[in-house]
């Protein structure tokens, strides 16, 4: 089959568009033919050889999949050949404590598909039968790959985290990334108020039509200022953070006396100052956030389904160009997900 792959650690101009063995599904696992897969930071992490994902080489990225059954294991009775199916990013053992206890995205064996194992940069993939889950009906292959990772993510930090609810302010950054306009739709159906930040017209007038109620400019202003003037010094609820050092002491600034900060990620670092006095005198809680449920993906793609939340697509490249899709999403110039399509 033809795949894309890297050979050794780096950017992606090392990525091959070359022929790799197909995959055979085992005994309960089913061998998916990709129809669509979404890019994810995730994929450029991995291609940098971080320790936190050790990797074989030459290694198959890509972990936001959709497409059709082409065979399962023996074992597999509840798939079938000829399945529409999306693919659920992780890979846990459902029998450890935290899975039992419905945390299996805190699994001792979690994996993320594309980086604990082969991805879907290729025209098929190798996964276990429980993670193909019933595309939700009118949705295309496209959309179908575009949500479960940004969507997944943000709904857990708002929903399950951050306890976000009706009449609050949220603040959301870079609303122009996947995970951001995620989180502007998500704290839109959920009642809040949303704030949120992008740069330049383009991505403002994204973020407004994704139900944004208050845009800031980040080219412009101090975001933190800003919600200062239009909260009359009160803050926002919650903070919506995954940008790391460049905007986290504004991030914090920004929360209200008792306000909650959920982060999932540090796009510009790993470490950031934190004014202690600012944590204790105003009551703030800071949080963390890494994926999200198989129970909270069901919810999410029924209300995909639904047509209550809508994954952005951004451009559909070839599998082929790989390579010029990466530099796009390295180049920051784009709204929404950008797919690759074998
Ligand atoms: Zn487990």
């Amino acid at each position: 089959m033809k795949a894309v792959r890297f050979h050794h650690f780096g950017g992606p101009e090392l990525l091959r568009y070359e022929d790799a063995p197909k995959p055979t599904s085992g005994l309960d696992e089913v061998l998916v033919r990709v129809e669509a897969c979404a890019l994810n930071h995730l994929d450029l992490w991995i291609a940098k050889g971080i320790p936190a994902y050790p990797l074989q080489l030459p290694h198959i990225p890509g972990c936001d999949v959709s497409g059709v059954i082409a065979s399962v294991g023996e074992q597999v009775s509840e798939r079938a050949i000829g399945d529409r199916v999306f693919i659920a990013p992780g890979l846990s053992c459902f029998r450890c404590e935290k899975c039992l206890s419905g945390s299996d995205h805190l699994c001792e064996s979690y994996q993320i598909i594309g980086a604990g194992s082969d991805g879907g940069y290729a025209e098929f993939i190798k996964v276990p039968a429980r993670n193909v889950l019933p595309m939700p009906k009118g949705l295309s292959f496209e959309a179908a790959a575009a949500f479960p990772l940004t969507f997944l993510t943000a709904w857990h930090m708002l929903i399950s985290r951050a306890a976000l609810r009706p009449g609050e302010d949220l603040l959301v950054l870079a609303g122009g990334s996947g995970v951001g306009s995620a989180a502007i739709q998500i704290g839109k159906l959920a009642g809040a108020r949303v704030f949120a930040t992008a740069r330049g017209p383009e991505k403002l007038e994204l973020a407004r039509r994704m139900g944004a109620d208050v845009l800031i400019d980040h080219n412009e202003d101090d975001f933190s200022k800003v919600v200062a003037r239009l909260t009359a010094g009160r803050g926002v609820d919650v903070v919506f953070e995954h940008v790391g050092p460049a905007t986290f002491s504004k991030s914090l600034r920004s929360l209200a006396i008792q306000g909650r900060l959920i982060t999932c990620g540090a796009t510009t670092g790993p470490t950031t100052e934190l004014d202690l006095r600012y944590l204790f005198s105003r009551e703030l809680t800071l949080m963390g956030a890494k994926m999200g449920t198989r129970a909270e993906l069901l919810q999410v793609a029924a209300l995909v389904g639904e047509g209550r939340l809508s994954p952005v697509i951004d451009a559909v490249f070839p599998l082929s160009e790989a390579r010029a899709a990466q530099e796009k999403m390295q180049s920051r110039s784009f709204f929404g997900k950008i797919l690759l399509k074998p």
